[in-house]
């Protein structure tokens, strides 16, 4: 495993972080296979992973509440001697946080899940600017200059999808901020606060960490064609999950990448390329571009599969359904995907059972407009009959 200082906090972390939000399960998100976790998180750990992220609302099974997946850690690090080993960070749920004393209200119930006396890295989660708006007037710094010195935190920051200018005007109105996690991938460098923000980062000398590496899985699965054609003409041959990581690898702005693994398979092909030092030459860093050009010509929207807008209240599929709508664009096979489309997705979870109450809209990590994005979907896919 390589490593990185993590910015100021100069904690030195693996460069693979351990993203506990897509763990095995059973039967519904809620339910993780604590077995099947529990072995994953042991391979990462003994590997070398020394960065575990969690959060409030991970693997919960209604929108944006209380998951599981904090409970799940609390359980798996009282069962061995690895707390102190690892750097465990979680995440405070602001969009619940109505009055100023519910800041300590979630941090002291996570710390009770987490069967721990402190947290080394507490982000705000999800920072929007209304929300940070909003927690500013309830006093949200001087909670976080009581988590320091109380102990309880070692180290504060939050995560966004925001534009680079909010990002920076968040970052200068409080000078404790150690640690940003932001959206980053070879498709992404413009999106959301993306190079720019990243380059900020380094300069101010705060931690950055980076979420969907793989773009949600659409680097790495149902890969066109034209893009395999293209990354074939490197003369280093890498898979595509090695193409998306080594990029970010490859930025000196970049201190570590989390993904949320399922599989121990996935575990150990992500470990094996974090301990690959893999200079990326100029002439692949061009290829790299001309990919993120071609794909961007398939996009059909641009969801990254995060999960925030799930569970919708009245049961629609989102993920599955606007993927598909996408495969579908990738693949230039629209018959093919509507087959995946009618068989994987119930009647009642596709995207006509949308009934645009808008509730899932402020989840949406990629500022879709969810029920408008689904009509599309509605339009493409037509009904059954259109197709068999
Ligand atoms: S707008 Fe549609 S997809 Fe979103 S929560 Fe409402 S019914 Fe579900
Ligand atoms: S619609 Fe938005 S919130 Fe839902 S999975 Fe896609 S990107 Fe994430």
């Amino acid at each position: 495993m390589l490593y990185n200082e993590l910015g100021k906090t100069h904690l030195k972390v693996s460069r693979l972080g351990f993203g506990a939000m897509r763990l095995p399960v059973k039967n519904s998100n809620a339910d993780i296979d604590s077995t099947k976790a529990s072995e994953i998180l042991d391979y990462g750990i003994e590997n070398g992973v020394n960065f575990i992220d969690t959060a409030y609302s991970y693997h919960s099974n209604t929108l944006g509440d209380c998951g599981n997946s904090e409970k799940f850690l609390g359980e798996y690090f009282s069962n061995n001697s690895l707390r102190d080993e690892v750097i465990l960070q979680t995440k405070s749920p602001c969009w619940l946080v109505e009055e100023k004393s519910d800041f300590d209200k979630y941090l002291d119930g996570q710390l009770k899940k987490l069967k721990t006396d402190y947290i080394d890295v507490y982000l705000l989660h999800s920072l929007t600017v209304p929300e940070w708006e909003k927690v500013k007037n309830l006093e949200v710094l001087d909670f976080l200059d009581d988590c320091l010195s109380s102990g309880k935190v070692k180290h504060v920051g939050f995560s966004s999808h925001i534009e680079v200018d909010y990002l920076i005007e968040i970052l200068d109105e409080y000078p404790k901020w150690e640690v940003v996690l932001t959206q980053m991938n070879y498709l992404d460098e413009y999106y959301q606060s993306g190079v720019m923000g990243l380059d900020y980062l380094k300069q101010v000398n705060v931690g950055s960490m980076i979420m969907e590496p793989l773009r949600g899985g659409r680097l790495v699965q149902n890969i066109p064609e034209e893009i395999e054609k293209l990354w074939n003409m490197s003369e280093v041959k890498r898979t595509p999950v090695e193409w998306a990581l080594q990029y970010l690898w490859n930025r000196d702005d970049v201190d570590c990448v989390l993904s949320g693994m399922s599989s121990l398979d996935q575990v150990k092909e992500n470990i094996k390329i974090a301990s690959t030092k893999d200079i990326i030459s100029d002439n692949d860093q061009e290829l790299i571009r001309e990919v993120a050009r071609t794909y961007r010509t398939y996009l059909g929207n641009s969801c990254s599969r995060c999960g925030y807008c799930m569970p919708c209240p009245h049961g629609v599929d989102i993920i599955n359904c606007l993927t598909e709508y996408n495969i579908a664009h990738m693949m230039g096979n629209p018959k093919a995907s509507a087959m995946q489309y009618f068989s994987l997705i119930d009647d009642d979870a596709r995207a006509d059972s949308c009934i645009n109450c808008r509730e899932c809209i402020p989840f949406c990590t990629q500022m879709l407009d969810i029920p408008e994005e689904l009509e599309k979907v509605h339009e493409y896919f037509g009904s059954e009959f259109d197709h068999f």
